[in-house]
């Protein structure tokens, strides 16, 4: 058992979104411990895929924290040697649509995106393959947006703690969220003594409920499973994020069935990730012939080139899914001290780096750049924890 310390602020969680949030912190001249009972990214950060995306998201909210976000993954990336490490790639997406209907409805929600700042660049079906020369034929056409881009989830992550120069405490399990007499927040208790701090941050991904209930306050975080296939290594072939119109609303669907919808991507180690699946089915992680079927499919509809390629491996994470698809960032007014920054679903790769700007802002009494009451951890009602 280790003799308790104190620190400024204490994270829980050592993913991307973690990772983010102890950087900017310290950053901002707190003195931060970022504590996780695995090594880093060993949760759902780790089980992902890296899209840094403004493409699949509606004008409000959501796509506010994704300009931001992107803002600061730019800054990050053009820092020494950052943009490698963390594999930065600023490639763009292309959503396609397979039918007249399909590029009319892609186009009606590129223009709304537009209007919230959105770089959303028409494809003409005859100039498809001018951007992805692999791509099917007969497609009816696409919208481009430059802004996409990706890093290597794992990789981000620890460069990001590294940069942050904060103390990082791995293998250690955060068992209790210590209370003052009056209730505030003032440290955990993990499974190998405190770490005292008047700042906890919740950063614990789709485990996000289960350490709010250490605090004794409910958080509906839930597990929406998704695989990946992924393929042999490749010349580049997929310039691209890739993917069908139809991925944007089975994002935002609240369905618990199979949902699946092509998206395809190049990386530069070469193998090729192919999703996105979507299923609530708790933390189940058995294989899914059915699901991988499916995934398959949809990705050699969009390039037939795939039909001749070997798929390697599978591998599935759980998406930190809240019932409104919103994450739950700042303070929580029912317990004060302790902080959230989790539920971010399919998307916090991406909305880790504003995500934590933000906190950041908040934990040194700052006004955050963006309004934090949609993302209000209070928002939803309060259940027995
Ligand atoms: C198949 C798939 C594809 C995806 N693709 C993308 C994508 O392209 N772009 C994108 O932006 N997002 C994507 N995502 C989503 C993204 O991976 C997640 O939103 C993101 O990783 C969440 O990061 P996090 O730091 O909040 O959580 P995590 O990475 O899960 O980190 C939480 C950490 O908390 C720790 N923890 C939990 N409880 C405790 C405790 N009691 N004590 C100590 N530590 C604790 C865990 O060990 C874990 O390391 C994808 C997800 C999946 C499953």
């Amino acid at each position: 058992m280790s003799k308790p310390f104190t620190c400024d602020v204490v994270v829980v969680g050592a993913g991307m979104v973690g990772a983010a949030c102890t950087l900017y912190a310290a950053r901002a001249g707190l003195d931060v411990a970022l504590v996780d009972r695995g090594p880093v990214a060993g949760g759902t950060t780790g089980a992902g895929e890296g899209n840094l995306l403004v493409s699949d998201k509606e004008p409000g909210p959501e796509l506010d924290l994704a300009l931001l976000s992107g803002r600061l993954w730019v800054d990050l990336a053009e820092a020494t040697e950052l943009a490698s490490a963390i594999e930065y790639e600023a490639k763009g997406g292309v959503v396609v649509a397979a039918t007249p209907e399909g590029l009319t409805a892609l186009e009606t929600f590129a223009a709304g995106q537009r209007a919230a700042g959105v770089a959303a660049v028409p494809v003409a079906a005859d100039r498809l393959h001018d951007l992805e020369p692999q791509l099917a034929p007969g497609l009816a056409g696409a919208v481009h947006y430059p802004q996409d881009a990706q890093v290597m989830p794992a990789l981000a992550a620890a460069h990001l703690v590294r940069a942050s120069g904060a103390r990082l405490l791995t293998g250690r399990t955060v068992t209790e969220v210590l209370r003052t007499a009056d209730g505030s927040a003032r440290g955990v208790r993990t499974d190998r003594g405190e770490i005292h701090a008047p700042a906890v941050v919740n950063a614990a991904g789709t485990w996000g409920s289960a350490v709010a209930a250490l605090a004794g306050v409910s958080l509906p975080v839930l597990p929406r499973r998704g695989f990946v296939l992924v393929t042999e290594p490749l010349p580049r072939l997929v310039r691209h994020k890739v993917y069908a119109a139809d991925y944007v609303a089975d994002v935002a669907s609240d369905s618990a069935a199979l949902q699946t919808s092509p998206v395809v991507e190049g990386t530069a180690a070469g193998p090729i990730l192919i999703g996105a699946s979507r299923e609530r089915v708790g933390f189940d992680r058995s294989f899914s012939l059915p699901a991988l079927r499916e995934l398959a499919a949809g990705a050699t509809r969009l390039f037939p080139f795939l039909s001749g390629v070997r798929a390697l491996r599978t591998y599935l994470g759980f998406r930190p899914y809240m019932p409104d698809h919103l994450p739950a960032i700042g303070p929580d007014p029912r317990v004060p001290g302790l902080f959230h920054a989790c539920g971010h679903e399919g998307a916090g790769i991406g909305l880790a780096t504003g995500t934590g700007h933000l906190l950041a802002q908040i934990l040194t009494g700052r006004t955050p750049d963006l309004d934090l009451a949609p993302f209000r951890p209070d928002r939803f009602p309060q259940e027995a924890v």
